[in-house]
């Protein structure tokens, strides 16, 4: 059977998900061809020979993107049997559907991809229109095959590790790790994983790193949404890797609340080459906090950046920067806590804009507050629009997002944008004139990913 494996965007990394399905589908003696759309174009007679088109939905701005491309491969190949699978697949079933997705694999998706085809390939019954056979979200504890990446473009094409002193580093990406034990309300992985996380074995892991240190990887992503989820799991793995390739860096995304509670991890994670931890702060007001249900507070926020600065570990806090919550003077606040802390090195300006977005599936349209203020999903955007009471905080959004990415393709010093989106906030609560703000001597830029996090 041949097969086309389709990603369309994943934050500037090597699609892991892609990779890992190429191998489970090899293994069932399919014909693969690897496309990822972030780096290279649409090989029209690929799809066109293609009997299974499949494409990886890992994050919101790859479904959207990924729209466009449905409708496009339906015209080159009308027959072949079209399926998604990832994180956003299963929320967005109905959309999809409607684009003439055939199979849509959220969760633990490898063996329903691997199942699908054997059925394909021996041609098994269709399902009815708007059915499928395999199970739409699998929580199955698998067992992992290491991902097979040869069929996907060169790391060096990828987003690399920008170093304090100006050096880069290619950098590869792989997951120890899926889904979350947590239930915050405002997050994607939530009505997928409902509370629950599953593990790749440690080999599995260790051998798809040792294949991108080969491929030139000097840094690697673990893309766990948190890797504390199982530290039992993590330490030993962080270990086991630091023996074998010393020199090798890599970063971690984890939550506030893991971070005070596995504090003695800290060291570590630095004495094992993490150059940074990634953690979803989204908020320092404590309501937007608990609305989220974050389980963490503004002060353990400022507990962890103390703890980071002991033990030597560089923090790299997002933010959701505007939510309908957030005032004029609570997106100031934001903004004088960060300077106070002194993060706005560590901190990527894109978070200054980031907006809240509640996808399909999302639980805070669980909260009867949410459900009164937003409007009809909206198919274009993916999501359910929402309007801030106070106009002035959307047009301040707006602002931001411009000044950033302005700042941005200009390769503006972060302070510099920090400055200016310090002036855009004072001027919409209506001071004519900012406090100046007190940067002494440039502080030393911390290491970052070329791609900063956002969903
Ligand atoms: S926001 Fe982070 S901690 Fe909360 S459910 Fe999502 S991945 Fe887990």
């Amino acid at each position: 059977m041949n097969v086309v494996l389709i990603s369309t965007y994943e934050l500037g990394h090597q699609p892991f998900g892609v990779a890992s399905a190429a191998a489970w589908l090899k293994a069932e003696g399919a014909r693969i061809t690897c496309i990822d759309l972030a780096v290279e174009s649409l090989p029209g007679s690929a799809v066109e020979r293609a009997e299974l088109i499949v494409f990886y939905l890992p994050m919101h701005t790859a479904t959207r993107i990924a729209s466009e491309t449905i409708r496009q491969v339906r015209k080159i190949n009308p027959a072949g049997h079209l399926c998604c699978f990832g994180l956003y697949a299963p929320v967005n079933e109905g959309f999809l559907r409607r684009l003439g997705v055939d199979t849509v694999l959220g969760g633990e998706f490898e063996e329903g991809l691997a199942a699908l085809c054997r059925r394909l390939s021996a041609g098994g019954p269709h399902a009815a229109e708007g059915d499928q056979y395999e199970p739409r979200i699998s929580l199955a504890k698998q067992q992992f095959r290491v991902p097979d990446r040869s069929g996907l473009p060169d790391l060096s094409r990828y987003a690399f590790v920008q170093m304090g002193d100006g050096e880069r580093r290619v950098a590869g990406y792989t997951e120890a790790s899926r889904g979350c034990k947590h239930t915050c309300r405002h997050c994607p992985i939530v009505p997928v994983y409902g509370g629950r996380f599953r593990i790749v074995q440690r080999e599995v892991v260790l051998e798809d790193i040792r294949r991108q240190v080969a491929a030139g990887a000097r840094h690697i992503t673990f893309g766990d949404p948190d890797f504390f989820n199982g530290p039992g799991h993590a330490i030993p793995l962080v270990e086991a890797l630091h023996k074998e390739f010393p020199d090798l860096t890599y970063d971690v995304t984890i939550k506030i609340e893991h971070l005070l509670k596995y504090a003695r991890y800290l060291p570590v994670l630095r004495d094992t080459g993490c150059l940074f931890v990634t953690s979803a702060v989204e908020a320092v007001d404590d309501t937007i906090l608990t609305i989220f249900d974050k389980r963490h507070t503004r002060t353990d926020f400022i507990r962890v950046v103390a703890l980071f600065r002991e033990v030597g570990l560089t923090l790299s806090p997002t933010f959701v920067a505007f939510t309908p919550w957030t005032t004029c003077q609570g997106y100031l606040d934001l903004l004088q806590v960060i300077l106070d802390l002194d993060l706005v090195e560590h901190v990527a300006p894109i978070q200054y804009a980031i907006r809240l977005l509640i996808p399909a599936g999302s639980k805070l349209l669980d909260l009867p507050e949410v459900q009164a203020l937003v409007g009809p999903f909206d198919d274009m955007a993916l999501s359910y629009p929402w309007q801030h009471s106070d106009p002035r905080m959307d047009r301040l959004q707006a602002a931001v997002l411009q000044t950033v990415q302005r700042g941005l393709a200009r390769h503006e010093p972060r302070q510099t944008i920090f400055q200016r989106v310090w002036q855009l906030a004072h001027q919409a609560a209506g001071s004519e004139h900012a406090p100046s703000l007190p940067y002494g001597v440039p502080r030393a830029p911390i290491p970052y990913l070329s791609e900063p996090w956002y969903c």
